[in-house]
């Protein structure tokens, strides 16, 4: 980074397992915590005349980190700022989505109240299109439905796009195919009462609190595999008899059998080998392939992208 005074610090040697909710992965050689969207563009650009390895990390709750951790510069995005416009939420892309669904809370705005219990920034949350249960819980949410511009870096310079560059898709949107990142966005809310949005976060909580681990937040990257259509994740590897079944510290959970839970100093390369092992015996036991939603940074022996 330049020596410019107002960018925050390099660090050196940082644990990533901390950051992340799985609690797994070797240390950041360099790491830098932007504090606002012109530090966060000042780091991706340092990033790149240097020709550092970079990583963007939000809550790290969709990442696996590999053992021997990331030989560049992690940038942790702690650039939070956020107001509104009328109805409209403007904010950066660090922002944690609970602390953005209490802001709209007290505007009394609905919308991003749906993703309440989901670990994430809000980057991150654009990155995978963020998505949960519509409160008839037949249908799926997602947080696309709700941005209606975004400033990112891209090739170096400030951009601005609107909902339809995006793409979003199941689990997807562009940012997946492009190194473009996201510096801040416009999410448009609707009015709605606080008793209404009350109402959404308690039965969201209430139905989290039955479907998920206990300890989730702490010791899972979330879901591990993506749903096949009309299918499933889950009831694949129930199928095949594969709650409880451990690869070190790394074990299929018992609550949810889409869920990877570190039951304590499980190591990436644990995680790893369990996924392959359910896959083959999923694919043994139904005939489908699951393919992982989580992504990997750092180094892993003999992996391709999943
Ligand atoms: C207990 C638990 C429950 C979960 N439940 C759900 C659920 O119900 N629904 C759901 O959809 N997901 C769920 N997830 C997955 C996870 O919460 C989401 O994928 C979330 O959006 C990840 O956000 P993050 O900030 O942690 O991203 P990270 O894991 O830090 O990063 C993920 C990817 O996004 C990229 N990224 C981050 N910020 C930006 C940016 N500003 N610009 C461009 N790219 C960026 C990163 O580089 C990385 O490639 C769950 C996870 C856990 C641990």
């Amino acid at each position: 980074m330049t020596s410019a005074s107002d960018n925050p610090a390099i660090e050196r040697d940082v644990p990533l397992g901390p950051m992340t909710t799985f609690g797994i992965g070797g240390p950041a050689r360099l790491l830098t915590r932007p504090q606002n969207a012109e530090q966060l563009a000042a780091a991706v650009r340092w990033a790149k005349q240097q020709g550092e390895p970079w990583f963007l990390l939000g809550l790290g709750a969709n990442i696996l980190v590999g053992d021997s951790g990331f030989d560049g510069l992690v940038i942790k995005n702690e650039a939070r700022g956020a107001s509104f416009d009328g109805p409209r939420l403007r904010t950066e892309s660090g922002a944690v989505v609970a602390d953005l669904i209490e802001l709209a809370l007290e505007k009394e705005l609905s919308g991003i109240e749906h993703f309440v219990g989901i670990p994430s920034s809000l980057g991150g949350a654009l990155w995978q299109n963020l998505h949960f249960l519509a409160p008839d819980r037949e249908s799926t949410l997602y947080i696309g439905e709700i941005v209606e511009s975004a400033r990112l870096l891209s090739g170096g310079e400030v951009i601005e796009v609107d909902h339809d560059w995006f793409n979003f898709g199941y689990d997807y949107s562009t940012l997946h195919d492009t190194d473009d990142v996201v510096l801040s966005a416009t999410l448009r809310l609707t009015p709605g009462t606080r008793a209404e949005i009350e109402a959404v976060i308690a039965a969201n909580r209430q139905w989290r609190g039955r479907a998920h681990p206990p300890d989730a937040h702490k010791n899972s990257a979330g879901s591990i595999f993506r749903k096949i259509e009309g299918v499933g994740a889950g009831r694949l590897i129930d199928a095949a008899g594969l709650k409880g079944t451990r690869v070190g510290g790394a074990e299929i959970s018992h609550h949810h059998a889409n869920y990877i839970v570190n039951t304590g100093g499980a190591t990436a390369a644990d995680v790893r080998e369990l996924i392959e092992l359910v896959q083959q015996r999923v694919k043994a036991d139904s005939g489908h392939l699951l393919t992982p939603e989580i992504g990997l940074v750092g180094d892993f022996q003999n992996a391709t992208d999943w």
